[in-house]
This record gives C-alpha cells, structure tokens and sequence, in this order.
C-alpha cells in the first residue's frame, strides 16, 4: 500500500492540458512510429509517456467524480456490490460526484430485467449517485446500447487518423495464425495479419458487403501508467493480444472504445474495478491519447473469492445480492463483512453501518486493505 502523496504528482492535469483532436492524433501517430521498430522491439519508454513536453503538470482542482458502471447479464454479487461500494467510498469521502452508468453493450448477454436488479441492488446496500438512467444528468443518456451515435464519432476519428485498420479475420483465422506465446489468460495474440490495411479500405469492404472488425493499431506497443492501489504499471500490448477490436460489424461497439469514451463525457475521474480488469487498462489508455481524452485515475482492488478459491461469477446464486436479500440479510450486515474485510470502520461497531458511516471515520489510504483478494464464506455474514 502506497499513500497519496508519493503518486499524485503523477495525475495532476486538468483536461484543458490534454491536447486534443488533430493535434493530439498526429503526435499519437509521431510516438507510434518512433516506437514500433521492424524487429517489433518494446522501447525503454513509455508510448505516451505523461512527462509529454507539452503536457505541463497543475493541480487538479475539481472534485472527482467516481462511476458504478454495472454490466446487466445477471445479479450483482458480492464482488460487484465490494467493489462498487469502494468506488462509491472513494468519491464521496472527497466529496465527489458519483455516476451510474448502464453497461449493456454486450447485447446478446444482457437483459433488461438484470439492468433493474442491478439499479435496485445497489440502492438497497444504501448507495447513492448523482448522475444514472433512473435520476437522469447532463450527460445522458447513462445507457451504453443508446449511446452507439457517440462511439461512432469516436471511432470516426479513429479512422480518419489511420489508427484502426479493417480485419476480416474470423476468430479461427486468428487462433490458426498466433504463433506468439499466449498471455497467462490463453488470450490469442493478433498475428496482424489485416493490419497492412490502411482504414480508408473499410469503406470499400463494407461496399462489397463484407463483414470486418475495426482493430486498434497496438502492437509493438508499451504503454506505462500508475495504479492507486498497485503502483507503476507496465504492460507490453503485444502480450495482452496485440492489435485489439474497437468495433464489430453490424455496428456492436467494443467495451474498450465505450469505456473511453463514456469516461470522458461523463467526466470520470477516478476508475475503481477489480484487478481482473487490469489489462484493459492499457488499451484504454491507449485509445484516451489516441482521442486526446483525459486519464482518469485508476484503482484495481482485490477481488472477492469463493470459498474455494475461485472468483465469484454471476452463476454463483448463492452470492448474489438479491439472493441474500430475499434471504432475510440486511444491507447493513453485507456493508459490515465488506467495510471488516476492508479494514474500514464505523463509529457506533454496535449497530449495523450505512455506507456514509465509513465516511465518517478518518480513513487514510495506508489504513484500508483494497488490494488484496478476499474470500468469502457465509458464516462472515453474522460475524458482527
Ligand atoms: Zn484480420
């Protein structure tokens, strides 16, 4: 665990030192080239590194603004609700903003009955936002599947700076061609075999009614960023799948692009989600300089595991959060097993907390335990 001080430096940029549009993608293509040598060596430096020349530091001076962003393809679980109530903390102990944020655009898995589950789970643990599909904002809609016309901008400019190629190769394609050695989560690595294209030819492919994918120019790339919780990070794209899908055919965008982007409309400043999530974060790093958005910062916290071991997946009934309530749990009792497995802790211990009493107590970084994992079994739930 590291304190505040010894990073803030390291985010200190209000979004109008970003550089944006044109400008930023031609100095987005200037580090690509200088980085992607032909023996496909990683450079020493970052690709984007945050010492920019013309990125100065100053004080961020607003207040932060965290986000629920719930995917709706079953119950929320007691990871999701560990997690979300950290990011719900983190924003609200300075008193930030927090945004809730529909994350459907996984179609063919979500449902519109887990969308409501979700929204009513998270106000049953006693979490509030100010921003969301129920409460409304200035930034809506808070629901990514009626949100495709922003990400179509966005990726618009993706192809008019040439950094996403057309790739017609089918998911056997890719598997038959990756002769690179497969990151840890047996990800196949994109062998670039589409990726000579130049984006203007998709036009011409989407006229013969060919279906493609749009792909993220990544590989050969390094991208260097700092975590909350973990500290320095530094990923190598090539080993997290090389060049990545932003968009499919048909118009289904990719989570990446929709992150990024929602990100900075909804003026996101802090992203706080499980560790699982952690290799995402260099394409999406990648994809906010490409667009020249701002970085928020990022906190990847411990997962909550089984009593096997094994992370909680929503098929997991006995974990989920509307399977407990109907159980006869109280919220306070799931917010007591999560605030002791955090180290957080109220004021009155005798009675069960709400979420605004860990805010009450003095709670310094180096005194609460996000990044472990932990595992949970039921007898927890009455240790109180
Ligand atoms: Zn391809």
């Amino acid at each position: 665990m590291f304190r505040e001080s010894e990073f803030r430096p390291l985010f200190c940029k209000t979004y109008q030192e970003f550089g944006r549009s044109r400008r930023a993608s031609q100095s987005y293509q200037y580090t690509c080239r200088m980085v992607k040598t032909p023996e496909r060596i990683l450079p020493r430096k970052p690709l984007h590194p945050l010492e920019h020349p013309r990125q100065t530091s100053l004080a961020r001076t607003s207040k932060p603004v965290g986000r629920l962003a719930p995917s709706p393809t079953g119950g929320l679980h007691l990871g999701n609700a560990r997690t979300f109530l950290l990011a719900w903390l983190i924003a609200r102990r300075d008193h930030g903003q927090v945004v809730f944020r529909m994350e459907d655009l996984d179609l063919t898995r979500a449902r519109d009955d887990a969308a409501r589950q979700a929204l009513e789970d998270l106000k049953w643990l006693g979490l509030n936002w100010d921003e969301g599909p129920d409460v409304g904002g200035p930034n809506g809609p808070y629901v990514q599947s009626q949100r495709s016309h922003i990400y179509q901008a966005a990726l618009d400019r993706l192809i008019d700076a040439n950094l996403v190629y057309p790739c017609t190769c089918t998911r056997a394609d890719v598997l038959r061609a990756a002769s690179a050695p497969h990151a840890d989560d047996a990800q196949p690595i994109y062998p670039g075999t589409c990726s000579h294209r130049h984006a203007s030819e998709g036009f011409a492919l989407d006229q013969l009614g060919k279906s493609f994918a749009w792909r993220f120019r990544a590989a050969g790339l390094l991208v260097d960023w700092t975590d909350r919780v973990r500290g320095p990070q530094s990923h190598a794209l090539d080993r997290i799948g090389g060049d990545f899908i932003v968009a499919r055919s048909g118009g289904v965008f990719g989570y990446q692009l929709a992150v990024v982007v929602d990100d900075a409309a909804m003026n996101i400043t802090q992203v706080v989600r499980g560790h699982d999530l952690d290799d995402s974060t260099p394409r999406q790093v990648l994809i906010q300089e490409a667009l020249g958005l701002p970085r928020p910062e990022y906190w990847h916290v411990g997962l909550v595991l089984g009593p096997e071991g094994k992370r909680l997946a929503k098929r997991d009934q006995a974990i989920k959060l509307s399977e407990l309530r109907v159980s006869g749990v109280f919220p306070g009792q799931i917010l007591a097993m999560l605030g002791r497995s955090l180290g957080l802790k109220w004021v009155e211990t005798d009675r069960l907390p709400s979420p605004m009493d860990f805010l009450n107590f003095e709670w310094p970084e180096g005194d609460v335990n996000c990044a472990d994992d932990w595992t949970w079994s039921s007898h927890r739930l009455h240790e109180v």
